[in-house]
């Protein structure tokens, strides 16, 4: 079944042919652009009968063979690295896909049993052992300390991301990662998830600043060539392809999961999903375009709007239009607070070349290079309407308040037989679910199944999550909410490093200190 396969790059207007391995361990290509794979495979007719009752780990290992060649990582190997990524996971189903209103037609797709408790682990899983798997076969013949290729993962985290890439890399050889987060300014959880870690290669620095303050630092860093060639610093953000790859897997799981449970495949299947920088929902792009039949993949947004207003207005701009200023919101929902999505570049390429009259891959590397520029200097784009409208051939939008995610909280809390608590995202996916399941009642439209995507569990909000259920006849976080693998995180001796500026030059010098720290 395996295909030649190779990458290019968004932005690129020449020949392109670049390897699996290239594009993980780069991550952005040279030109700015992101990576995508030269082709999309099609799968065979009668792949459904084929892959419907295979486990999460088969599913994963069919796709991501199709995107990486056997001559890159052979058939055990690949293997090998799944079943490592998935066996972290507290669920069998890796991502499990449970009713939540059967009357209306609506299920959630778990993607929070990974050590993270947020769906970003199981990309992140996986790409820590691709990192390792690279590395050790880089450096099969090195005779010493100094001839090994090492990396240095650094990164900036509001929350969220820090502690997924944290555990996706821990303990891994010849790989360093130093997460930084604002002092005082993520949740206690979350702090406790990433500091208890005990690995040597881990490292937390919590800076005296806020954090654009961290991710200016970061962004620095990585501008820093000396220091670059010096220390090679890596990053595991969202653009990185193999993220992508890895969670194409459970669009195809959930399909099967639930075309099983309803004993027949007549009802339309829609996929909704709380999205940020549009990472998660175009993995499901890519399923679809595979040939799995979704009817539809709706993105939700929170006040941070951006992809919302493309879908509805053709403009792609930086800028919100009914505030006019380029802040980020602080939103219920802050792991989708962004002001630009950037995987969203990858889909304006593919909407770029099926609109031109020949699928020129060179002329759409050179217009989306230009949109890119624009945007960069304008801070604002707008896509012609053929481009908006091939768009919506697959996608819809929604844009929900802080407001409505929680109410939506309480609502679901109220209705459900197990009292079940949404995280904050979860709810902004949720609630979108709502408003279309309310679209296909006053149209007459009754065989539509919506798949919500649920992004983290709910003790990781737990602000928020109380906010929207405080006074709620019964309602205790502790009982309702809270794991005990998380309540023990507080008992544990926590690791870190105070930074007390926002100073690049004290970063830099403490990374070096505690490069020389580590064991080699
Ligand atoms: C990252 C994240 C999202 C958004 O996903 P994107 O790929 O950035 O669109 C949603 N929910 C949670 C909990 C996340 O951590």
């Amino acid at each position: 079944m395996s295909q030649s396969q190779s990458y290019r790059s968004t932005r690129s207007t020449g020949t392109q042919s670049l390897s699996f391995e290239d594009v993980v361990m780069t991550g952005l290509a040279k030109d700015g652009g992101l990576f995508i794979p030269s082709v999309i495979p099609k799968l065979p007719s009668n792949f459904v009968s084929e892959w419907k009752d295979l486990s999460f780990q088969e599913l994963a290992f069919n796709i991501m063979r199709l995107y990486i060649d056997e001559g890159e990582i052979p058939n055990e190997d690949l293997k090998s690295l799944i079943h490592a990524s998935y066996s972290t996971f507290r669920s069998k189903d890796v991502t499990p896909l449970k009713s939540i209103d059967e009357k209306n037609g609506l299920y959630l797709l778990e993607l929070f049993h990974g050590p993270t408790y947020a769906f970003k682990d199981v990309a992140l899983q996986f790409v820590g052992n691709l990192f390792e798997y690279f590395l050790k076969r880089r450096n099969a013949n090195a005779k010493s300390v100094e001839d090994r290729e090492t990396i240095t993962v650094v990164g900036a985290t509001s929350g969220d991301t820090g502690s997924a890439a944290i555990y996706g890399l821990r303990g891994k050889k010849d790989v360093s990662v130093f997460i930084l987060y604002p002092t005082g300014r993520i949740s206690p959880i979350q702090e406790e998830q990433m500091t208890t870690v005990e690995d040597a290669n881990v490292h937390t620095l919590s800076v005296k600043g806020t954090f654009d303050d961290c991710q200016d630092i970061v962004k620095q860093i990585f501008g820093d060539e000396e220091f670059n060639d010096k220390y090679h610093v890596g990053a595991v953000n969202s653009i990185n392809w193999a993220r992508i790859l890895a969670q194409m897997t459970y669009y195809f799981y959930s399909y099967f999961q639930l075309v099983k449970q309803l004993g027949d495949d007549s009802s339309k299947i829609r996929f909704v999903v709380p999205s940020g920088n549009f990472g998660d929902i175009l993995a499901g792009y890519y399923a679809k375009e595979m040939g799995l039949p979704a009817d539809r993949l709706i993105i939700a947004t929170n006040e941070n709007d951006i992809l919302d207003r493309f879908m509805k207005s053709g403009r792609y701009e930086k800028f919100a239009a009914q505030s006019g200023t380029a802040e980020v919101k602080a939103t219920y929902s802050p792991a989708m607070d962004i002001l630009i999505s950037s995987n969203f570049e990858r889909l304006l390429w593919y909407l770029i070349r099926d609109n031109l009259t020949s699928n020129d891959d060179k002329k759409a590397g050179e217009i989306l290079n230009d949109w890119m520029q624009q945007l960069k200097s304008t801070g604002s784009v707008v896509a012609p309407e053929s481009v908006v409208k091939a768009a919506r051939v697959n996608f819809s939008s929604e844009r929900v308040t802080d407001e409505d995610t929680a109410s939506t909280i309480k609502q679901i809390y109220h209705n459900h037989p197990e009292k079940y608590v949404l995280d904050p995202h979860t709810s902004v996916g949720v609630t979108t679910s709502y408003r279309f399941i309310e679209r296909d009642s006053a149209d007459g439209v009754s065989n539509v199944k919506y798949i919500s995507l649920s992004t983290a569990h709910p003790a990781k909000f737990a602000e928020v999550v109380n906010s929207a259920l405080t006074g709620v006849d019964g309602y205790s976080f502790e009982k309702d909410v809270l794991p005990d693998e998380l309540k023990a995180l507080s008992s544990k001796e926590k690791r870190l490093k105070l930074i007390d500026e926002a100073s690049l030059e004290k970063i830099k010098a403490t990374i070096v200190e505690e490069l020389a720290k580590e064991p080699k």
